[in-house]
C-alpha cells in the first residue's frame, strides 16, 4: 500500500505558512513504514527541533483504478478516517529553500498517525465533515471538509492520472490552519464531529 498526502488544500493553512495557492492538487508520498502502530506513543525524532502536527481527514481506497473520472471517484472509497501528518517543519523549510523533495521531512517512521477506526461514508455528509484536534485538552485545530480546495473526488481523479490506486491506499487530504509544534508529554486527541478517532502521547 501507499500513503499519498495532499499539501495546501485549505486556504487559511496556505496563508499561515505563506505559500502560494495551488492550481492543481500538490501531493507527496510517505512510505508504509511511516505508519504509527496503533496505540503507540510518537517519539520525537532526534534530527528535528520542530515537529508539527497536521490533522487531516484520510480516505481509504477500496478498489483498484487508474485514470478515474471525477464523477466515478466516489466508487473507489467507502470510509473516512482521521490522521496526523507529522512534519519536521525545520527540515521541510530547508528542503523548500533548496528546491529539494519533502520526503525527509514528511516520511520518517511514525509520521503517519492514523485513527483506530474509519467511519462509513454513508454515515457522513462528505462535503461537510467537521474535525478537530485537541492538545492537552485544548482545541488547537478545527477544520471542515467543506473548506477543502480540492474535494475527495477531485483528489482521487487527479492522483489516479499518475498513480494506480490500489485497495488499502491511504490519502491524507491536507490540514486546516492551526498547525503547531509538539513537545514531550503532550497528548493529542483527534475528533470527527464528537467522535474520538485517536489519542497519541508525545515522547
Ligand atoms: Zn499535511
Amino acid at each position: 500500500m501507499k500513503i499519498i498526502c495532499i499539501g495546501r488544500n485549505y486556504l487559511n493553512h496556505v496563508k499561515e505558512l505563506g505559500n502560494d495557492l495551488p492550481d492543481e492538487p500538490l501531493f507527496f508520498l510517505k512510505p508504509d513504514t511511516s505508519i504509527q502502530p496503533k496505540g503507540h506513543p510518537f517519539f520525537i525524532p532526534h534530527f528535528s527541533e520542530d515537529i508539527h502536527y497536521e490533522t487531516e481527514l484520510v480516505v481509504r481506497i477500496n478498489k483498484t483504478g487508474k485514470h478515474i473520472k471525477e464523477r466515478f471517484a466516489h466508487k473507489y472509497y467507502s470510509q473516512i478516517g482521521l490522521g496526523i501528518d507529522f512534519t519536521a517543519r525545520d527540515i521541510q523549510q530547508e528542503c523548500k529553500q533548496k528546491g529539494l523533495p519533502w520526503e525527509k521531512a514528511k516520511g520518517f517512521d511514525g509520521s503517519a498517525q492514523i485513527s483506530k477506526s474509519f467511519i462509513e461514508k454513508s454515515e457522513l455528509t462528505l462535503d461537510n465533515i467537521p474535525f478537530s484536534l485537541e492538545k492537552n485538552g485544548e482545541q488547537v485545530q478545527k477544520g471542515n471538509s467543506k473548506n477543502m480546495l480540492f474535494n475527495f473526488d477531485k483528489i482521487i481523479s487527479y492522483i489516479s492520472q499518475f498513480y494506480t490506486m490500489k485497495i488499502g491506499d491511504l490519502i491524507y487530504t491536507g490540514t486546516p490552519e492551526g498547525v503547531g509544534k509538539v513537545y514531550p508529554g503532550d497528548i493529542l486527541k483527534g475528533y470527527i464531529g464528537e467522535k474520538e478517532m485517536f489519542k497519541v502521547v508525545i515522547k
